[in-house]
């Protein structure tokens, strides 16, 4: 029991210093230091990784999943709006895969305002 309460603690410390990293790396992005983001996503994963932490899904579109580059739009990569596909699309300039965020959700609120009005 006391143990689980540790790890948990433990968890909630890592999740903490992941957003440092990540807002650190965000930091270094627009000073220009690209170098430091990539190494401060590096260890943000690390983290994350030994104690069992998801990155946070603000950050999930800050990086490249493939290679874990730092994506800056216009700068490392380059966002999409696929309207058809009701998806983000972020091409990573570092290695040229691209990534998909779905926007489902915003796309089925709409639908169910519009009904609502109509109603
Ligand atoms: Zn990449």
């Amino acid at each position: 029991m006391v143990r689980r309460k540790e790890k948990r603690k433990q968890q909630e410390i890592a999740s903490q210093r992941m957003g440092i990293l990540f807002s650190l790396a965000e930091k270094e992005v627009l000073g220009g230091n690209l170098k430091w983001a990539d190494r401060y996503i590096e260890l943000a994963r690390k983290i994350g990784m030994k104690y069992n932490v998801r990155i946070p899904k603000v950050y999930k579109r800050s990086f490249c999943k493939y290679c874990y580059h730092y994506l800056l739009p216009g700068v490392t990569s380059r966002v999409r709006l696929n309207s058809s596909r009701h998806r983000v699309e972020i091409r990573c300039f570092n290695c040229g895969k691209t990534m998909f965020f779905p926007y489902v959700r915003e796309v089925k609120e709409r639908r169910r305002e519009r009904r609502r009005k109509k109603n």
